[in-house]
């Protein structure tokens, strides 16, 4: 019997930059989904899922297009089989098991990027195959887009198979040049669920996407050719020409850019242990995903407002796409406790939602070992 496990992950800063071209800097954090499975000779997929209470069954000569799949898991777990199948040209080994998982479904930590990753260095093993996890996170994306139908970045996937204990992970989502950067043994990462469902979440994120297309249409008509993408306006370039962008266009436009340069920034504090410019910089992010990127709420200031009110907080910001769900925070070890008993309150006294609050470690990206 062998296991695979899979972390999901939570965004530190660099947000809504990844459609962009931009920079991020997530963290694989301690709640993972886990693949308990044993080879099968006769090349089927047979997997129970404990949390879902559900089976899969499909044959791995002829992996049925996503089409002919019905919705749901299987379409993750097909997708990954499909996808290393054609770029290796082999046919996987069958294996029989079960998943099960202490991270949320549907919560924004990414457990669609784990069970795909939990999966692919699986038959990674399994198979011999040889593929460096790069690979497999770029292949899990492809299983993502085309059998489960989602258009989602490459920050999932790397987070969750390339992430260093202890450490979150550098990713230019652009060239996928990574860098580990190590974090404060004594902080914590604290995510803070506001409970507040995010419904506006899918239109609005289409919309962002549109308006930034649009400026970068307008920035191209200005600067030429050689902006792609808002990745390749630099801050000054923006002071001088984003005026010349129409509202609403340029109000995302700030945001993006400003938020690139605060990722790298936020690498330069971090590696100084630079506290003050920590807790600067999560702030600066987390208004400017209020003011100029127009996707926070209520509910996410408030906890915001009241992480950074809170015994023992370095900084906190929304993390995600928005409109609800979670923010993150880092949070003194030592305080932890206070700080979540001082949130809770403070929260519960603003707004009518429930909150949620997960204290969670820096591990390492998804591996795999033999269990007796
Ligand atoms: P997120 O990635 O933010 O958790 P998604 O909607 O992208 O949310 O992915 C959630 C989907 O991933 C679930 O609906 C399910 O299909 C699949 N999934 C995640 N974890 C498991 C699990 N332990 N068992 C079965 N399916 C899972
Ligand atoms: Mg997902």
């Amino acid at each position: 019997m062998i296991v695979a496990r899979a972390p999901g992950r939570v965004n530190l800063i660099g947000e809504h930059t990844d459609y962009n071209a931009g920079f991020v800097l997530p963290v694989a954090i301690d709640r993972e989904v886990h693949l308990y499975a044993q080879p099968r000779s006769d090349h089927r997929c047979v997997l129970y899922s404990e949390v879902l209470d559900d089976q899969i069954e499909f044959d791995l000569r002829s992996i049925p297009p996503a089409e002919a799949l019905p919705e749901g898991w299987i379409r993750y777990v097909a997708g990954v089989a499909q996808m290393l199948t054609q770029h290796t040209g082999r046919t996987l080994t069958g294996i029989e098991g079960v998943v099960s998982s202490t991270l949320p479904l549907g919560a924004g930590l990414s457990s669609s990027a784990a069970l795909e990753s939990a999966c692919a260095v699986l038959w990674n093993m399994l198979d011999d195959l040889r593929l460096p996890p790069a690979t497999l996170a770029l292949l899990c994306q492809q299983a993502e887009w085309h059998y489960a139908g989602v258009h989602c970045g490459i920050m999932d996937q790397f987070a969750c198979l390339l992430s260093q204990p202890g450490s979150a992970l550098f990713l230019d989502t652009r060239t996928l040049f990574t860098e580990t950067i190590p974090l404060p043994r004594e902080w914590v990462i604290v995510v803070a669920d506001t409970g507040k469902p995010r419904t506006l979440a899918e239109s609005g994120y289409n919309a962002r996407r549109a308006e930034c297309e649009q400026a970068v249409r307008e920035l191209q008509s200005i600067l030429g050719e050689e902006v792609s993408a808002l990745r390749d306006v630099s801050p000054e370039q923006a002071s001088l020409y984003l005026p010349l962008v129409s509202e609403p266009a340029r109000a995302r436009a700030r945001h993006v850019i400003g938020e690139n340069a605060r990722v790298l920034a936020f690498l330069e504090t971090l590696r100084g242990g630079n506290r003050e410019g920590v807790r600067a910089l999560m702030l600066a992010s987390h208004r400017s995903l209020r003011d100029d990127y127009a996707v926070s709420c209520p509910e996410l200031d408030a906890m915001v407002e009241a992480c950074l009110a809170a015994p023992g907080c370095v900084g906190a910001r929304l993390t995600g796409a928005g409109f609800g769900g979670a923010c993150v925070a880092l949070v003194e070890r030592e305080q932890v406790d206070a700080f979540i008993q001082q949130v809770d309150l403070d929260y519960r006294a603003r707004s009518e939602y429930e909150p949620q609050f997960l204290i969670c470690e820096a591990v390492g990206g998804a591996s795999v070992s033999p269990v007796s």
